[in-house]
């Protein structure tokens, strides 16, 4: 088979979809086209421009990095349709009206080209009916391409097949959308809706059909549907704020037009309040005013009672925050079902005619339970599907209780639960999952991208994933390796809370580099997201209350160590990252010889927000870094470069993507951004194979660095000076931004005085440790670790 090549996508429809789709090509090294229709007046592109604009402002940002959005072109209808045959890949999202999609079609493939692939990202509409519009010769190459919003964050898209798509260019397309866009894949089968939003949908209205019998509050319900139950903080009805209640309704709609003989149809409706909303304009976040809105700086909640907002509360009842806090999953169930409570009525009535919902369409609507749960995870960020809460819950004892309720008329639905349900113990099993269609179990799909994720996201109930071999371990850290990908290249992983580096990490680090200096070819630090969150602040504090300041000066010098050991290891030392690599997290990926970053990596030197500057090398690495950048530019002055680093660590500014790492300095434009996390280490293991291959050898401690010294320390002063005078720094601000740019800058020397590596280490260490001594540092160490947020003292 050929190479799948997309050298060029264009994106038709510039709504919030469509930008957004073209943000994260762009984000991905793929030019994009980005078509709207032409402006009544004005410039012709003007509807593409304004989207490119708000691109810019959109939070969370579609943009990884804000200079992306130069790799997008505006387009329209009227002008570029020749522009098409340079795109080898073509996403359709208008709006969702099948005559208007239709329309565009016919307007549009005169201009495909034979081998390009064109695909629609409805949500909901028939993709063989939309193929139907597609000309006979384009057809196999039409697919659906179902993205969820925000597309850069949602990791679902569903593919939809037509009776004509060819299977090969969808096998090629969803190994494309894996590797290079980083999502992550579901077949879904063309029934309306697909899979996520049908079940996710039809979640929605049984919250809201039972919030309703139960005569719960909407923030009650937010309260019980969020976090409490593995689901996001946003619950169900902010997340239908956030979604739109126009949307929302339309989408039910949809269903109520197109699921005729659903046993669930009669509940396809949207409540009179919301339409009550909707009609008042009242849309949800769009229109600041939802099922809640915010008063000034109250966050109100519609009450029902009254017909007006009121403060949003959402407390959950205590004895409900037990059940739910309950570890086994049998217990918590079966305490749920049998309470009198009506909050745990509720709870157990949205998990049973969900459950119920999921058994009688997994035939239709997916092709095994893995689908609809790996879709309701990645498309609704639900921390389990339905049928792993099923099956955890005890299948059978479920299954009984669901069956009773539909008896006794208390489901949803009357429809009977399928036979297979009570001819089955669960689900999901070590072979694979259940597939109604076949009646049998369905292994994952094998497509070779496959192979390229080590640990890939499981359901529950699948076989356990390969766990390798273990070389070395301590109390902080591992030493392994996986011998079916590499056995020469050891993978080190840290082994404490959020992967915080404390003594045991640093003792950890320094003996596994000395064992793969002596027995291995190559280091990969590896672990699951984040990366790592900082130092060790419990045993920091611990430390100084105990007036240790000796005994923490020698931990700063074994920080220091622990980065140097990384730099200047005999073997390659790969930083795998993904989330937070904060403070000493940060400062050991700048020290290894090469990094691969997920995505979505969020890197940043925050010492300053407690009080501390960087002292495990990361003020050295950025005056490293300026001596560097300052023998090519003309004067050879290293000040300039000095400035940004300085603000960006006076001002903790961490980076919101692997690319913002790479402008930050954090990381190094050869470095490799991987967009799907789960093929960090695939790619981790083969990089340090790579460099190990073509003779590495660790760089040289430098000896002679340039740096900015007294005047460079002036200069970031004088900076400071306005800042205080504004009021925007407190005057410990001051303090500690000072001492950063004194690292920085190489000490109190002479301008232009060539230091070593060493020393500069020497001067962090001073200043830091200075700093620890310091009351107001402590309260703000104290401050994170009680409330997780800065102190401003
Ligand atoms: P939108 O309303 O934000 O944008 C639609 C775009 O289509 C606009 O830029 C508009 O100018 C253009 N348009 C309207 N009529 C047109 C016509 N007759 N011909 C050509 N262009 C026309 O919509 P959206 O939310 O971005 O949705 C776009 C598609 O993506 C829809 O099919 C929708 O179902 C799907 N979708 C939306 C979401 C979501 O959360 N919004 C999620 C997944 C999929």
């Amino acid at each position: 088979m050929s190479n799948f090549i997309i050298r060029k996508v264009a994106v038709l429809g510039a709504g919030v979809m469509g930008a957004q789709i073209a943000a994260h090509c762009a984000n991905a090294d793929v030019p994009v086209l980005l078509f709207d229709l032409p402006a009544k007046d004005g410039k012709p592109n003007a509807i593409v421009d304004k989207a490119l604009a708000g691109l810019k402002k959109l939070d969370p940002a579609p943009l990884a990095a804000k200079d992306r959005a130069g790799f997008i072109d505006a387009a329209n209808y009227g002008a570029d349709l020749d522009k098409l045959r340079e795109c080898d890949l073509i996403i359709e999202a208008i709006a969702e009206k099948m005559e208007w999609k239709l329309d565009l079609y016919a307007k549009v493939a005169p201009f495909i080209r034979p081998d390009a692939v064109f695909a629609s990202n409805t949500s909901g509409l028939s993709i063989n009916r939309l193929a139907e519009g597609m000309p006979a010769a384009l057809r196999g190459r039409f697919c659906g391409i179902h993205f969820f919003n925000p597309p850069r964050y949602m990791s679902l898209v569903e593919l939809i097949a037509t009776r004509d798509t060819e299977a090969a260019m969808l096998d090629q397309l969803e190994s494309w959308l894996t590797t290079r866009l980083g999502k992550s894949i579901v077949r879904a089968k063309d029934t309306p809706n697909f899979v996520a939003n049908r079940v996710g949908v039809f979640s929605i209205l049984a919250v809201m059909h039972h919030t309703a019998r139960l005569g719960l509050g909407f923030d009650e319900v937010d309260g019980l549907t969020g976090p409490l139950i593995g689901r996001p903080k946003s619950a169900t009805y902010r997340t239908a704020d956030v979604v739109g209640l126009d949307t929302l309704a339309h989408v039910v709609g949809t269903m109520q037009a197109t699921l005729p003989d659903d046993p669930w149809h009669a509940h396809f409706t949207v409540p009179e309040w919301l339409q009550a909303l909707i009609a008042k304009g009242a849309l949800g976040q769009k229109t600041r005013a939802g099922i809640y809105r915010k008063e000034g700086k109250q966050i109100q909640v519609l009450d029902l009672k009254t017909g007006d907002y009121r403060p949003s509360a959402g407390d959950v009842i205590p004895a409900v925050e037990t059940m739910l806090k309950t570890k086994d999953p049998v217990e918590r169930f079966s305490l749920l079902a049998a309470s009198e409570l009506l909050e745990a009525q509720f709870l157990w009535s949205i998990f049973r005619d969900v459950f119920h919902y999921c058994a009688v369409h997994l035939g239709d609507i997916a092709d095994s339970a893995r689908d609809i749960d790996l879709a309701m995870r990645w498309g609704f960020g639900w921390a389990q599907g339905p049928f792993e809460t099923w099956q955890a819950a005890d299948w059978s004892e479920i299954a009984k209780a669901i069956q009773l309720d539909i008896d006794h008329g208390r489901a949803m639905a009357k429809v009977p639960l399928p036979a297979w349900v009570f001819e089955r113990t669960g689900v999901h099993e070590a072979g694979g999952s259940y597939s109604a269609t076949g009646n049998a179990l369905k292994p994952r799909r094998d497509l070779p991208v496959y192979k390229r994720q080590l640990y890939p996201e499981q359901v529950l109930g699948e076989a356990p994933a390969e766990r390798g071999e273990t070389l070395w371990e301590n109390e902080g850290v591992r030493l392994w390796t996986r011998p079916d990908q590499d056995a020469r290249i050891g993978i080190l992983s840290f082994r404490s809370k959020q992967h915080a580096i404390g003594d045991e990490v640093l003792d950890g680090l320094l003996e596994a580099v000395a064992r793969a200096e002596t027995d291995l070819d190559g280091l990969v630090l590896w672990h699951p997201a984040p990366f790592a969150v900082g130092a060790n602040l419990y045993q920091v504090v611990e430390a100084c209350k105990a007036g240790k300041f000796d005994m923490l000066e020698r931990t700063v010098a074994k920080f220091q160590r622990a980065s140097m050991t990384l730099k200047h290891a005999q073997v390659p030392v790969v930083a795998a990252i993904q989330g937070l690599a904060l403070g000493g997290g940060c400062e050991f990926a700048m020290h290894s010889a090469h990094r691969v970053l997920a995505l979505e990596s969020y890197v940043g030197l925050v010492e300053a927000g407690v009080g501390l500057i960087p002292a495990g090398g990361g003020s050295k690495e950025f005056a490293l870094q300026a001596h560097y950048l300052a023998q090519k530019a003309a004067g050879g002055d290293v000040f300039p470069f000095i400035q940004n680093s300085f603000q960006t660590v006076a001002m903790a500014t961490v980076a919101k993507s692997a690319l913002e790492a790479v402008q930050l300095g954090f990381a190094k434009p050869t470095d490799d951004v991987v967009f799907h996390p789960q093929e960090l280490l695939y790619v981790g293991i083969r990089r340090a194979r790579a460099l190990a291959e073509s003779g590495y050898r660790p760089p040289l401690v430098q000896r002679a660095v340039t740096v900015a010294g007294r005047n460079g320390i002036a200069t970031c002063e004088l900076m400071l000076v306005n800042m205080a005078e504004g009021g925007f720094i407190s005057p410990y601000d001051y303090k500690v931004a000072k001492a950063a740019a004194t690292a920085l800058c190489g000490g109190e020397v002479e301008t232009n005085s060539r230091v070593s590596e060493e020393w500069i280490l020497d001067v962090e260490r001073a200043l830091f440790v200075d700093l620890l001594r310091q009351e107001k540092t402590q309260q703000r160490i104290a401050h994170t670790l009680e409330t997780g947020k800065p102190l401003r003292n």
